[in-house]
């Protein structure tokens, strides 16, 4: 019977089956970072254990890292306790740590696909939900909370749930100002920020073909808003070229061989799905949040929703939507008054993000009254900006050019906004309070949209001030 990636994935990394029906799944690659890590590697002290596999574990700081200075100790104590920490346990357990002083340091799915240690067939887990990231390799990639970082530091196992498959094919060309991160605001607005739930999401068709790495990552990144375990894209020449010369690729002779493997994890044609969604590309606009989940999401040239449009178990978080964000329905969310704008994130922060953010910051100033910043997913990612030239770009723009890290999208750092602003985001979450503020508003959206939004003032349609270029 045909079968699809993730039917060999699991089958592949499948230990045992366990009596309450989960499976015991081994995971090739533990990926970890400062904020859920420092009580697992306490509680394996304690339990007198050490790591089974450090080879398949590796680290970053990311989330609390400040991105203004370079300086330790930190400011905050509490960060400088979680650095410390990590630093610690890393190399008492003899953990590969990529902290500022490597040159990767970065956020944590960021890091991975750029050392070349995230690959197709692999099974990959993080405490962080957008591990789902992950995926676009075609691994199978989750998120897990503290007490399952013990587990897997101990065993390198984890007891899970196969979850279903949904197909969603996205077919036909992106229009010009239309990018990945529209197209997942779409799915997800489409389905809903629970329509995956119990599901594992397998993203395909033309447009997800034509799509490069970096582009993936932003779909399958924003997976687990939508409710899925994972998301992934099957494996193809467009994955392959990225992965080769990776520092932590298979390197030489090794690498036609993991070519043939990664091939062979592939979905065949006839696998079997729990469900299929289709998506038409040409007819996307830009997409741009206006509530407080991702699914609360509209094109650039729509109005808020009227509490009618929407089901009758959506109507509680609608009206908590429009008296959080201070909205009447029938606005135009074109226009609406920005006061920061954040370009970062694992969804937004890579190098093609900034390259398309800097071709809008071009094209004029920040408004005196935004404060913008502009944060690198990771030195790699940083230093390849400098050398084509774009934090010039961005700061002749009025821009802010930051160190790398995970920055305003959770503001577990200095990062945050302040009372009741306004901020234009290129992160994946725009829950009450994310960005530090506990009355702070969100508006969720592409990089060129921030960037558009940082010079206007407003949410601006990007593709009007392209067509001005
Ligand atoms: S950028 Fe945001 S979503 Fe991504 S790992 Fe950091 S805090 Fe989590």
């Amino acid at each position: 019977m045909a079968k699809s990636l993730l039917d060999k994935v699991w089958q592949t990394h499948t230990v045992t089956e366990l009596p309450s029906g989960q499976t015991q799944l081994f995971v090739g690659l533990h990926l970890v970072h400062e904020v859920t890590s420092p009580q697992a590697f306490q509680m394996l002290r304690e339990l007198k254990l050490p790591v089974l596999f450090p080879e398949r574990t590796v680290a970053t700081v990311d989330h609390i890292i400040p991105t203004h200075t370079a300086a330790r100790p930190f400011d905050d104590e509490q960060a400088e306790t979680m650095m410390s920490e990590i630093e610690r346990n890393c190399r008492d357990f003899g953990i590969t740590l990529y902290d500022r002083a490597s040159g990767h340091q970065g956020i944590v799915h960021v890091i991975g696909p750029e050392m070349g240690i995230t690959q197709p067939g692999l099974t990959i887990a993080c405490g962080d939900s957008h591990t789902s990231t992950h995926g676009a390799f075609g691994a199978i990639a989750f998120g897990i909370g503290t007490s399952q970082v013990r587990d897997l530091l101990a065993s390198q196992c984890l007891a899970i749930e196969k979850p279903k498959l949904r197909r969603i094919e996205v077919n036909g060309a992106l229009p010009a100002g239309v990018y990945a991160k529209d197209v997942i605001l779409h799915i997800i607005r489409t389905l809903g920020v629970k329509g995956g739930v119990g599901y594992a999401y397998e993203y395909a068709g033309t447009t997800l073909d034509g799509m490069t790495m970096e582009e993936r990552m932003t779909v399958c990144n924003m997976s687990i808003e939508g409710g899925a375990r994972c998301g992934y894209v099957n494996p193809d020449q467009t994955t392959f070229d990225y992965l080769r010369g990776r520092p932590l690729a298979p390197q030489g002779a090794d690498f036609e061989p993991a070519v043939a493997w990664w091939k062979s994890m592939a979905s065949e044609p006839g696998a079997a799905y729990d469900a299929l969604t289709r998506i038409d590309a040409a007819s996307l606009t830009p997409v741009i949040t206006w509530g407080i989940n991702p699914g609360q999401a509209i094109g650039v040239g729509e109005r808020i929703p009227a509490a009618g449009e929407f089901s009758d178990d959506e109507r509680e978080v609608v009206e908590d939507a429009y008296a959080y964000m201070d909205w009447k329905p029938g606005t135009p969310i074109a226009g609406t008054k920005i006061d920061v704008a954040f370009i970062g994130s694992c969804t937004n922060g890579r190098i093609s993000d900034l390259r398309e953010a800097a071709r809008v910051a071009k094209l004029g100033t920040v408004k005196a009254s935004v404060k913008a910043i502009v944060v690198p997913g990771s030195q790699d990612v940083a230093r390849q900006a400098e050398a084509e030239g774009l934090p010039d770009v961005f700061r002749a723009a009025g821009f802010e050019w930051r160190l790398p890290g995970c920055s305003m999208c959770l503001a577990m750092n200095p990062d945050k906004l302040s009372g009741r602003q306004i901020c234009a985001s290129s992160s994946n979450r725009n829950f009450k309070g994310r960005q530090g503020s506990p009355s702070g508003r969100t508006l969720l959206m592409s990089p060129a949209m921030v960037a558009a939004a940082a010079i206007e003032g407003v949410v601006t349609d990007v593709r009007e001030l392209l067509g001005r270029a």
